[in-house]
């Protein structure tokens, strides 16, 4: 469903992603694990047009994207949850939910953003409950679910996810990962970054290994969580620095 083909990204003459290559199959989780400052970011960026790569090629289904405005990406079908969950914390939760359908409001699309919405709610029922409270009043683990709820309004085929679980309590990151797992179920295709590399393989289907801007290894995620370098490099003990900065 998504082929990137050796992409190379940059910011000025910094070189982030070096012939990256990788696919995700229809209905796929696919996991990026690496060290902070990888290059997994930027590669989902460089996918949802955020930051287009100077160099190589992506394909949605066959069809090239590398060049799109990010916005065309979106109409494509690719949805990206950034990273620090970015709600609009003077908006409500639905005013949240409906912008992520904003598209397909545009083409006057409004019974179907409206039936996404009751969909999503019936998906996170915390956010039924609070649908018109503001979504800066939320607590970390609801403001997560509705990132991803607003990514899921575009209705993506392939849903990009940046450190979902970044700053949730153990039982929430549970939550969000069943979600994960439920949305493949339900034919999404999800590419995932995720600092808690264990728990993102432990539901992936395959995993890249990123480092300086390479991938190093690739393959099926079981072979990769028992695969002695990853576990020393990316399983072992949890990243304290990272815990400290949490909310
Ligand atoms: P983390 O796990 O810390 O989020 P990451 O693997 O997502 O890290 P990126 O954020 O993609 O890594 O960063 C890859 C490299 O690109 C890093 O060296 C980073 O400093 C650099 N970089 C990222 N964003 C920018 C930017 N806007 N301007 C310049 N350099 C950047």
């Amino acid at each position: 469903m998504l082929e990137i083909k050796a992409i190379s990204t940059f910011y000025g003459h910094i070189q982030a992603l070096k012939e990256v290559s990788l696919e995700v199959q229809g209905g796929e989780i696919v996991s990026l694990v690496g060290a902070n400052g990888a290059g997994k970011t930027t590669l989902l960026n460089s996918v949802s047009g955020i930051v287009p790569p100077r160099r190589g090629e992506i394909l949605l289904n066959g069809q090239a994207i590398t060049h799109l405005p990010a916005e065309k990406i979106v109409g494509m079908g690719i949805s990206q949850v950034p990273e620090r969950r970015q709600v609009f914390g003077e908006l409500s939760v639905r005013d949240n939910l409906v912008l992520g359908g904003y598209l397909r409001l545009r083409r006057g699309k409004k019974t179907a953003v409206t039936q996404d919405i009751e969909r999503v709610c019936e998906m996170f029922p915390i956010l039924k409950e609070r649908q018109n409270q503001l979504a800066g009043t939320l607590s970390g683990g609801e403001q997560q679910m509705l990132a991803i709820g607003r990514g899921l309004m575009a209705q993506p085929k392939v849903l990009l996810l940046d450190e979902p679980s970044l700053g949730l309590a153990p039982l929430l990151v549970r939550e969000i990962l069943d979600v994960l797992v439920n949305l493949r179920e339900m034919g999404t295709t999800i590419l995932l970054v995720e600092q808690n590399a264990r728990a993102a393989l432990e539901i992936s289907d395959r995993g890249y290994v990123l480092e300086t801007g390479s991938v190093v290894l690739s393959g099926k995620a079981q072979e990769l969580i028992t695969n002695e370098d990853v576990q020393k490099a990316y399983l072992g003990r949890v990243n304290h620095k990272r815990l400290e900065t949490r909310d």
